[in-house]
């Protein structure tokens, strides 16, 4: 099975849509949340997510624009965002957004395979560094977890007693890019496709991935999207300018 891995698309239609038509061939879509927040479009995202796939987890923006809850860890230009979004989503889509499952995820016929927003120990924590990724990757009830949260692409892996992180190596800033990495056997993950929508490893592009279990190959991808177009939509919006010049670098 291969399955496309979509993670904090954050209501930028823009980004959405270029990975979408550049997506390699795959089975079935994993949206690992932070659908909403930050970006101008929620209404356009939370339409095209729900037509491609029937697997969510909620994220942390999700949930707070739902619900409020957990706003308060919000830093002010994220609240804004959040309220901004939660008046402007029709009255179903926010009824949808709430009903989005904690994570984690399991598919009926994936064993071994897990989809969570944070760690798979709890879904706001930040998987940033390899010292943060070493206990959710011993403790985790599944070795191989895909996880959103950090908005930064790449995979940490238990090898051998040790815990490394690999990123995709690319090498053509501003064009379409795949990087595979072959999953190892007796190894655990925890790997990250990167955000959609609001990527912060300094690369602009959309990022996203696909999971094929069988070859048991991610592929890490970019794509380059119309920044322009979703920058002016935040700021014709009034949402916080810091919100779009941040696409433009991909911090
Ligand atoms: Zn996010």
């Amino acid at each position: 099975m291969r399955i496309l891995l979509l993670s904090d698309i954050h209501a930028n239609y823009e980004a959405l849509d270029a990975c979408l038509n550049t997506a390699p061939p795959h089975d079935i879509v994993v949206n690992l949340g932070d659908i909403v927040g930050y970006g101008a479009s929620p209404n356009e995202v939370m339409e095209v997510c729900r037509s491609i796939g029937e697997r969510f987890v909620r994220g942390n923006h999700d949930k707070a624009v739902a619900t409020l809850a957990g706003i308060e860890d919000f830093n002010p230009v994220a609240a804004q965002a959040v309220q901004w979004t939660r008046s402007h989503l029709t009255p179903e889509n926010l009824a949808w957004l709430n009903a989005l499952p904690q994570g984690p995820l399991q598919l009926e016929n994936l064993p071994g395979t897990q989809f969570a927003h944070g760690s798979p120990l709890d879904e706001d924590e930040y998987i940033v560094n390899t010292q943060e990724a070493e206990i959710p990757l011993k403790a985790a009830s599944c070795p191989l977890t895909f996880i959103g949260h950090t908005h930064i692409q790449g995979a940490f892996a238990y090898v051998e007693e040790a815990v490394k992180f690999e990123w995709p190596r690319y090498r053509i800033p501003g064009s379409s890019e795949n990087v595979e990495l072959q999953l190892q056997g007796g190894a655990r993950y925890l790997i990250n496709p990167g955000s959609v929508g609001q990527p912060r490893d300094g690369d602009w592009r959309a990022a996203f991935a696909v999971y094929d279990s069988g070859a048991q190959v991610v592929t890490f991808c970019r794509t380059p999207y119309n920044v322009k177009a979703a920058q002016e939509r935040i700021l014709a919006a009034g949402l916080p300018p810091r919100l779009a010049s941040r696409l433009s670098v991909g911090r």
